[in-house]
């Protein structure tokens, strides 16, 4: 850390201009999960590589990448190409490129479930896709999720992704928990939630026969990085196989992020239906539903309708095919690197500062928990952190340059370098002693 403390950055041309936004956009904001920033939601003028300038004059060092996708980083120079040489060709045919053909056969490559491929535009539709594929499958209703795992924001999943623990009922078997007024009850009607990482719980229900789906993240991410316990994906995995229920990975978050394999190549088990978002297009409004042939063709020729028209836009394609060719190992192997220095790098500086927290998840993908003294098992006891000190805590560090999400997740690019993480340290030093103060 520099021995002059420099002045904080300002963000009030940020927060005014939020204000006048609210004239014209509900809440100033065009998601959810933009509001409710503090100091305030920041309004930019323009990315690159890892960092972000906003309209007060400031460079921040990002670590929200888009929630995400920025796998390599804002800008990356090949996307920019491809989707450029894309534009000269067209935007939207309402037909077939060659470039979704091209992006196809890479996701094929890449992912061991995907067989056959179909694209969309955003995560919550790849996850209506595969769950309304799963039901035709197997001709049954009922569709196990777990608390704290998000899928989209569409009334019938948005259940139980941020229960308050009061509402939920027993641990062992919780009430679905609505996520939104304007929610039906009845939209909950074949939803089913238990608590993740509790495999004699899933292995139970699946035994009565009449599950469509298992849908979860294979390594939770959105709400907090949690790792599956040791046998756990195996145990669903064998269950789901034993039961004729569609295991469906939600793979969003964690398709092309946790290598070119997902989650999936990570840790060997293979569902039958996986969905991505994300990382998939850098930034491009792309997102799939993969997996067993059998399953994925039935919207050929099993009745199963799948529509959108920005499917597999000829931009959105130049990018998924510009992103995947780069995804080499080489790539992920610096992303680990950079982002494990930081992991330890952060455990020690908290350490040091008497801050008791808990860094857990991927050199790509993890997540900062305060005032928990174990790394949590399942979403339960991360509802138990301490969620204000950590809101303090990436306040602190917004004000030295250094964006991370509030909710505690951070994302790597290839483009965090050293000098990008040491700076990331001696702002995450300054920051948890301001904290501690
Ligand atoms: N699934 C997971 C695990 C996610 O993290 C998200 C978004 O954050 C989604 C689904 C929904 O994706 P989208 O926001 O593109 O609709």
């Amino acid at each position: 850390a520099t021995a002059e403390t420099p002045a904080p950055l300002s963000f009030a041309e940020s927060a005014r201009r939020i204000r006048d936004n609210a004239a014209v956009i509900a809440g100033g904001v065009n998601s959810n999960f933009r509001m409710n920033i503090a100091p305030t939601p920041l309004v930019f003028e323009r990315a690159d590589g890892p960092y972000l300038f906003d309209v007060d004059g400031n460079r921040l060092i990002d670590y929200y990448l888009g929630m995400g996708p920025m796998i390599l980083g804002h800008r990356p120079q090949g996307v920019v190409d491809a989707v450029s040489a894309a534009m000269e060709r067209g935007i939207l045919f309402g037909g077939q490129s060659d470039l979704e053909t091209e992006a196809a056969r890479l996701v094929c490559e890449f992912v061991p479930c995907a067989e056959r491929i179909r694209f969309a535009s955003s995560g919550s539709e790849a996850d209506q896709a595969a769950i309304r594929l799963a039901r035709a499958a197997t001709g049954r209703r009922v569709v196990l999720k777990f608390e704290g795992h998000y899928h989209g924001w569409f009334d019938n999943v948005l259940w139980s992704t941020a229960p308050p623990p009061d509402a939920a009922g027993p641990a062992d078997h919780p009430v679905p928990v609505s996520g939104s007024r304007g929610q039906l009850g009845e939209a909950a009607y074949g939803i089913e939630v238990l608590p993740w990482n509790d495999l004699a719980l899933v292995e139970a229900r699946l035994a009565q026969g009449d599950v469509a789906a298992v849908i979860m993240e294979a390594t939770m991410c959105n709400a907090g990085a949690i790792r599956p316990a040791d046998g756990y994906l195996e145990g669903v995995r064998a269950a789901c196989s034993a039961a004729g229920t569609v295991l469906i990975f939600d793979e969003v978050i964690t398709g092309f992020r946790l290598g070119a394999g997902g989650a999936q190549g990570h840790f060997g088990v293979t569902p039958d239906l996986a969905t991505f978002g994300k990382a998939i297009a850098n930034g491009f409004p792309v997102a799939a539903v993969a997996g067993r042939a059998d399953i994925l063709d039935l919207v050929a020729t099993g009745g199963v309708v799948h529509g959108g028209t920005y499917n597999a836009q000829l931009l959105s394609m130049a990018a998924t095919v510009a992103t995947l060719r780069a995804l080499t190992p080489d790539l992920y192997a610096g992303i680990e690197r950079a982002g494990a220095r930081l992991m330890e790098g952060m455990r020690a500086r908290f350490e040091a500062a008497g801050v008791r927290a808990v860094v857990t998840g991927y050199p790509a993908i993890f997540h900062v928990a305060f005032g928990l003294d174990a790394p949590a098992r399942n979403y339960r006891d991360l509802a138990r952190s301490d969620k204000k000190a950590y809101v303090a805590f990436t306040t602190a560090l917004l004000e030295r340059g250094v964006r991370a999400l509030e909710r505690g997740a951070w994302f790597l690019s290839s483009t965090h370098d050293d000098a990008v993480i040491d700076a990331t340290l001696d702002a995450v030093e300054d920051a948890a002693r301001v904290l501690r103060a």
